[in-house]
């Protein structure tokens, strides 16, 4: 019989995932229980699945009777090929037409927990674009991405490049919030991104930057962990893709900020930018 978790134990395990999510490492595999019994008998220790089956107080976290494992999630859909370059002064227009295209958009589960669509903010010509997930409560309620405690970090983060959110655009994966902060499904993110597409390619920007595992994996068509992504110039439908953490991973975890720092680092050599110099 299955074991339900009480709420603190699912909260905790959800945190957890979410941590091992922002790192790249999206692919969690239920196994039988008794298979479980026995690693943990044998090294108790020593495994992964030790780590995940202890609350972060240390307290054990019951065992899931699970027969079947999670087959291992499909591919992700090839970036559709870029369009046509549109004149500066018609992008704000093409953009509007994009969110029109998406209306009061059913196409996919995420509509019905929604409040508000979060379409995209900032610069219709920027040279700087930020690729998140997906709406978070704040931008559920607000229709605006990045407008909670992530949005200020991430407004920290393009002060301190220089720059006002204003002159760069900020869009996600996914335009309705996917419950709980979940990682959106699938069918989820292959449904909505071809609007992300869309609107990178009306805004042309000269760099990039995804922030964290999701984003990344959609823009390159690849899921990958993000140890591997960081650090270098991906080009991307013309142009240059720049892999961070995310701001909430961040929150999270604050020694990563110096490494996310030579990330934006990366994206302000390319845009040809100085750090502001302190009065
Ligand atoms: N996290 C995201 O990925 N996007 C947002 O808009 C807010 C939080």
């Amino acid at each position: 019989m299955a074991v339900q978790l009480d709420q603190a134990t699912r909260d905790a395990l959800l945190e957890r995932v979410h941590f091992y999510r922002d790192l790249g490492l999206t692919e969690f595999y239920r196994r039988p229980v008794e298979e479980l019994q026995a690693t943990a008998d044998a090294e108790p220790h020593h495994t992964a699945v030790q780590s995940l089956s202890e609350a972060p107080g240390g307290a054990p976290l019951p065992v899931l009777k699970e027969e079947t494992l999670i087959p291992a999630r499909k591919p992700l859909p090839s970036p559709p090929p870029a369009s046509a370059a549109i004149p500066a002064a018609d992008r704000a227009a093409a953009l509007d037409a994009i969110r029109e295209e998406i209306g009061d958009c059913t196409r996919c589960p995420l509509h019905e927990g929604r409040n508000k669509l979060v379409f995209g903010d900032g610069s219709s010509v920027a040279r700087l674009m930020f690729v998140g997930e997906g709406p978070g409560a704040d931008e559920d309620a607000q229709g605006l991405p990045f407008v909670g405690k992530a949005g200020m970090l991430l407004n920290n983060m393009i002060a301190a490049m220089g720059l006002k959110r204003e002159e760069v655009y900020i869009a996600n994966v996914v335009k309705c919030r996917p419950p709980g902060n979940r990682v959106p499904a699938p069918e989820e993110g292959s449904t909505c991104s071809p609007f992300l597409f869309k609107q990178i390619d009306v805004v042309r920007p000269q760099v990039l930057v995804a922030l964290g595992a999701t984003a990344a994996a959609y823009l390159l068509g690849t899921r990958q962990p993000l140890a591997g992504l960081r650090g270098r110039v991906h080009a991307v439908r013309g142009t240059q893709l720049i892999v961070t953490y995310h701001p909430a991973y961040l929150l999270r975890d604050p020694r990563q900020k110096k490494e996310a720092w030579a990330d934006l680092q990366i994206a302000m050599r390319e845009l040809g930018l100085k750090p502001p110099t302190r009065e």
